[in-house]
This record gives structure tokens, C-alpha cells and sequence, in this order.
């Protein structure tokens, strides 16, 4: 098995344009896990499928929390912080990515893409690590995700409604005094409404 610098040099020989992407993730998220390179494999598809401009936003729902977001906040701004990224975290690997729609459309292109345990089944140690059958390094997965490239993902095209802006008002929350961004009368906060 390589180590991860022998990995990393060999896609900056082979594939110039990945390794600028993955020299921006590595930072950003600390080091190239197998996860980034499934979010990054997933971005890449999702900006050809939704025929995705230079400079055009995406917005991403991530079905987890654990790495596959962070090449969408590094390399496309869509943060959690902008509302580019949200997260449900079913704890799938998967991806719905929409663009915003024509103006005046309700409705906005989307595909949701997600790594099908159909297709790692030809790669065993690739499924291995996807199902947690066995601790496998990312140094062994990597090189395996590089050349199955997008024959492991599975897609679906989508559309999104485009969400209507929901008023909101400030008030204090009536048990801890903090103010709270009110949408429905409630009189305390979401977290004292929790505690009860
Ligand atoms: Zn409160």
C-alpha cells in the first residue's frame, strides 16, 4: 500500500486539475479522507449533471455530516453559514445539489446522488469500508475510489421548490430572557423548549 504523500503526488502527475482541488481540501478539512474524495467525486458529477456554470452557486443537502461536506463548503462556498449547505444527517452518503432556477420559476433543478452499495460490491474493499465490515485505511481506498471514479455512484434527477421566505420576528424567550428569532408565537426559545 502506498502512503499518502505517494498517492497524492501520483494524482498531481496524473490529474493537474484534481490535485488543485485536493490541495484546497486538504486544508480545509485536515487531510484527505476517503469520505472528501467521495464528496469531491460527488461534486464533480453533480456540476455536469445540473450543467453547473463558472461562478453559478449550488446549493447542497448532505445526508451526512461526515466529510462528504466539505469539498462543496471549500471549493463552492456553499457553506452552512450562507445557506448553501444543509445537513440532515441520516448518516447516508449522499448528496441532493441544486442550482437556482430560471427567474420566476417555483421550481429548481436538482439531482441527488449517493454511493450505491450495488456498485462498491464489484470493488470488495471499497464495500468493506462503506458497510464498516473492516477498518480499511484511506491510503488502500483512495487509489480504489480514483479508478472506479463514478461507476460507484447512483442518480437521480430531482427538482426542489424554491422555499418561501418565512417571517420572522425577534423576541425575548420568556423563560432565559435571550432573544430568539420567533416564527410561530412560540413564547420561549427552541432550547428552553427542549429542556422542558
Ligand atoms: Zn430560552
Amino acid at each position: 500500500m502506498d502512503d499518502m504523500d505517494t498517492i497524492i503526488n501520483r494524482i498531481k502527475e496524473q490529474d493537474p486539475e484534481l490535485f488543485l482541488q485536493i490541495e484546497k481540501i486538504i486544508p480545509f478539512h485536515g487531510y484527505l479522507s476517503s469520505g472528501a474524495m467521495i464528496g469531491l467525486q460527488m461534486l464533480t458529477m453533480a456540476k455536469r449533471l445540473l450543467d453547473v456554470k463558472e461562478g453559478e452557486r449550488i446549493y447542497v443537502t448532505a445526508e451526512t455530516s461526515n466529510c462528504v461536506p466539505d469539498p462543496f463548503q471549500i471549493l463552492e462556498g456553499a457553506t452552512i453559514g450562507n445557506k448553501g449547505m444543509k445537513i440532515k444527517d441520516y448518516g447516508k452518503m449522499a448528496v441532493t445539489v441544486n442550482k437556482r432556477g430560471a427567474p420566476g420559476e417555483m421550481i429548481m433543478p436538482a439531482v441527488r446522488i449517493y454511493l450505491d452499495a450495488e456498485k462498491t460490491e464489484a470493488y470488495p474493499r471499497l464495500h468493506a469500508w462503506f458497510m464498516n465490515l473492516e477498518k480499511v485505511r484511506h491510503e488502500e481506498i483512495l487509489p480504489i475510489l480514483l479508478e472506479a471514479g463514478e461507476k460507484i455512484y447512483s442518480y437521480t434527477f430531482t427538482a426542489i421548490e424554491v422555499p418561501v421566505k418565512k417571517s420572522k420576528q425577534v423576541r425575548l424567550c420568556e423563560k432565559c430572557g435571550e432573544s430568539f428569532i420567533q416564527y410561530e408565537g412560540e413564547a420561549l426559545c427552541e432550547a428552553c423548549r427542549h429542556e422542558q
